[in-house]
């Protein structure tokens, strides 16, 4: 086992969150050593494109990347997984077995895709969409394939179904509920959602779920059996499952982290008693945050605001823990999200019942002539 060399902060997760946070520590005049570990080979870029222009144009889109600052003057330990994390010694051990020290610690490791839950190898063309690398390979399958089944109607499966429709691809979206994102904006946005797939051309099949995936002879996807007795043809698949938070690097390290790293109200990671584990924080899709608009309830959100602000303020915190600045404040920014889907861009500000306790929530989407809009207000 090798030592790193210097101590200092260190983030482990080297995308939104993670570069939101080392921008806000120089932001906020830390000048000491920033570290950033990510297990991509990658610099950070931003995700959203890679179900929407991504899947669609032939070259790159612009602005996939995400600018890094001049000035940053943080060291980059990419292709390096985190594989273990001592609190108690503070540091932190890679995959190439180097052991990095800390001084304080800033977990954004954001979430994977959901599996299928299969005990048996899937057929070759069942694939999912989390990273930049996922997406070429999507991309690539789709400009062979002729029909495609998305399993999953929320943003994601709704946008690669929109994104191989505009492709013009066949593609029939399967979804166990009875509209699609009914559960992030409701049954009403939901249908109108369904109305817009169906006006683009997709086959919206709800209610349903998908029993099994058929192979052919070359052990290729051929079809899709699905829970009403019927069998859709496909030769690629995609599983959009939603995503779980990506804590197994965190086993025996005395981190709380079922359904997400568990976190206080100012986003100091915690252990199972409850107890704030000294000089760690978490933010974005991994941390697990108690939310005020859900009565405290503690809820790990897969949004893009949501990993911008909490990055910045997990980096005040880790701050506020080191001496510096005032005391850590508790995170209270609204969540709210986007989606473009077709030529409409939904958007979300506030939690959907039945989640929310207080405040209000909006959904908003293009109707008609798609030059006004339809807003479903809930206030309480
Ligand atoms: C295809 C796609 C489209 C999206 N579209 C939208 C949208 O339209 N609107 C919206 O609001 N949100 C959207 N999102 C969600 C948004 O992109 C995420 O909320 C955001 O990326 C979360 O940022 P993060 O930094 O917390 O996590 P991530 O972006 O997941 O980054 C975590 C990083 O940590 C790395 N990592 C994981 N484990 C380790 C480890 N052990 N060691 C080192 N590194 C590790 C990961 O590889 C990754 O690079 C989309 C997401 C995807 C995947």
């Amino acid at each position: 086992m090798t030592t790193g060399d210097q101590h200092g902060l260190l983030i482990v997760g080297a995308s939104l969150a993670g570069l939101r946070a080392a921008q806000a520590l120089r932001e906020r005049g830390f000048t000491g050593p920033v570290t950033v570990v990510g297990d991509e080979p990658h610099m950070p870029y931003d995700r959203p494109p890679l179900s929407k222009r991504v899947l669609i144009d032939a070259d790159w889109p612009p602005g996939v990347e995400l600018p890094v600052p001049q000035g940053l003057e943080a060291r980059w330990l990419l292709g390096q997984a985190a594989v273990g994390l001592n609190t108690a010694a503070r540091t932190v051990t890679l995959s190439g077995n180097t052991r990095l020290s800390y001084d304080g610690l800033l977990i954004a490791t954001g979430s994977v895709a959901r599996p299928w839950p299969a005990t048996r190898l899937l057929p070759a063309g069942v694939v999912t969409l989390r990273s930049r690398d996922d997406a070429l390979a999507l991309r690539a399958g789709l400009a062979s394939a002729e029909r495609l089944v998305v399993i999953g109607a929320g943003f994601l499966g709704g946008e690669i179904a929109a994104s191989a429709r505009e492709r013009g691809l066949d593609v029939v979206l399967v979804e166990t509920a009875a509209q699609p994102l009914e559960r992030a904006i409701g049954a009403i946005a939901g249908a109108y959602v369904a109305a817009l797939h169906r006006e683009a051309g997709i086959t919206v099949r709800t209610g349903t779920a998908v029993e099994d995936f058929l192979a052919g002879s070359n052990g290729h996807l051929a079809g899709v059996r699905l829970s009403d007795g019927t069998t859709v043809q496909a030769d690629l698949a995609v599983l959009a499952l939603g995503g779980v938070p990506a804590t197994g690097w965190l086993a025996g390290s005395g981190v709380a982290h079922d359904g997400g790293v568990h976190c206080d109200p100012c986003l100091r990671v915690l252990r199972a008693d409850g107890s704030v584990v000294p000089g760690v924080v978490a933010a974005g899709d991994v941390a697990r945050v108690p939310q005020p608009l859900a009565d405290g309830e503690p809820l790990a959100l897969g949004h893009w605001a949501n990993a911008v602000e909490q990055g910045a303020a997990a980096a005040e915190t880790l701050l506020a823990e080191q001496g510096h600045g005032g005391p850590p404040a508790p995170f209270t920014a609204v969540p709210s999200f986007w989606s473009d889907l077709h030529s409409a861009r939904i958007r979300s500000v506030g939690l959907p019942p039945p989640r929310t306790t207080r405040g209000s929530w909006s959904t908003t989407w293009p109707a008609g002539d798609w030059r006004s809009a339809t807003t479903v207000r809930v206030g309480w």
